[in-house]
């Protein structure tokens, strides 16, 4: 059998493209244009990468773009200071803080001072909470991204057994909510768990969130199951440049499952996608605006 590969890059693309089309109506109906603020400390050359890209990809949909550059040597003091101010601007709709943050600065101070409805990356307790009780709420990106790469594949998951391989407060224990919301039989996998491949094979959806580079093997995958590769990991090459895998032998897993998502170009891309849709959502919700249907 050969898996189909659900092409994560595409599905970014048109989500992106949805969300212009809804910057440019709250412009024309409302007279605003959302603003996301997105905020480094530090010099973290992956995080400049990515703090580059969401920038970039804001402004190519219309959306303000503001950005804050702090030293590494910033004081938690002073970095909440910042997130108060973003709290109050009315021009600001959204607040990322890109993480990891330097040692000095404790992230889960950070993340309570930033005011729940401009919580784009959904990681507030407050939002957690939501979204652990069915209320409506900001989604974190990365599992946000990874159900709708399940849409691709399927219609409905009720009933289905999904495994979540991670039980991170970013990707793993939101998807499993996700999951759960969307009535699967969900099972959290993690660092303790016993015959983890055996557990993997009941698996009709399999999320792999760990940072191991291709540990779930073909033979983990039960045939025919969707596999949502959420894991980058960074291994030489023989060009001494690297390359990026993800948490799954790819190739293995396309000999036995019926989808599977590549790495890259799977869920890495819809994360940012995700964010954008998160700063307009919060956009909407902060005005009473119901979001329009493209
Ligand atoms: P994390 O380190 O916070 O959590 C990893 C989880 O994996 C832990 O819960 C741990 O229990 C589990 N784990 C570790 N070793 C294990 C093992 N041997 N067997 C089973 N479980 C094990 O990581 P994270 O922030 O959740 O990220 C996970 C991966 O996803 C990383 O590769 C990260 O780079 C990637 N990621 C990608 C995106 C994206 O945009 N696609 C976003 C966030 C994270």
């Amino acid at each position: 059998m050969t898996a189909a590969i659900i092409d994560g890059k595409a599905l970014a693309d048109k989500l992106r493209a949805r969300t212009a089309i809804h910057i440019r109506h709250l412009k024309a109906a409302h007279g605003f244009v959302p603003g996301l603020a997105v905020v480094l400390v530090g010099e973290d050359p992956a995080s400049r990468v990515y703090v580059r890209n969401k920038a970039r990809q804001s402004e190519e949909i219309g959306m303000r773009s503001i950005h804050h550059a702090l030293p590494a040597d910033t004081e938690a003091a002073a970095l909440v200071g910042l997130i108060k101010r973003l709290n109050a601007d009315p021009g600001v709709d959204g607040i990322l803080v890109q993480l990891p943050l330097p040692p000095q600065i404790d992230p889960a101070g950070v993340i309570d001072a930033i005011d729940p409805a401009k919580d784009v990356d959904g990681f507030h307790v407050i939002n957690a909470g939501r979204l652990a009780t069915g209320a409506p709420t900001l989604i974190p990106c990365t599992p946000l991204g990874c159900m709708l790469l399940l849409g691709e594949r399927h219609s409905a998951l009720a009933g289905l057994n999904a495994v979540v391989i991670g039980r991170s407060n970013i990707v793993g224990k939101p998807v499993a909510q996700l999951l759960l919301a969307a009535d699967c039989t969900v099972t959290m996998a993690h660092s303790k768990t016993r015959n983890l491949p055996a557990v993997c094979r009941g698996a009709d959806i399999l999320i792999a969130a760990v940072g191991r580079p291709e540990m779930v093997r073909g033979d983990w995958i039960k045939p025919g199951a969707t596999v949502i590769d959420v894991g980058i990991n960074r291994i030489a090459s023989a060009d001494g440049k690297g390359r990026l895998v993800g948490d799954v032998a790819f190739a293995e897993a396309l000999d036995v499952a019926g989808a599977v998502t590549p790495v890259p170009g799977g869920a890495g891309p819809m994360t940012i996608a995700c964010l954008l849709q998160n700063a307009v959502t919060a956009a909407c919700a902060r005005r009473g605006i119901v979001i329009p249907t493209a």
